[in-house]
């Protein structure tokens, strides 16, 4: 489960964000591209943009789903 106290600070507020277990598999930015992408530095993913409709939002939870680490977190604020 991912934990918001170790959220990257790259991800925007709000939320959605990705934790510091990230791997960098990409399977997030596969789920739910208008959301999540890489990093500046490459290292790890990271939420650009808040989900803004249902569509969207459907696409962050395939994203928690498909994570393999759990290092995706929908409980920020
Ligand atoms: S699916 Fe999870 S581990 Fe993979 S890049 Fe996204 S946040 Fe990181």
């Amino acid at each position: 489960m991912a934990d918001k106290t170790r959220r990257f600070e790259d991800n925007v507020p709000g939320k959605y964000y990705v934790d510091e277990d990230c791997i960098s598999c990409g399977a997030c930015i596969d789920a739910a591209p208008n959301n999540f992408k890489e990093s500046d530095d490459g290292d790890h993913d990271v939420v650009f943009k808040q989900p803004e409709n249902e569509e969207e939002e459907k696409q962050c939870q395939d994203a928690i789903a498909e994570c393999p680490v759990e290092c995706i977190g929908d409980d920020g604020d």
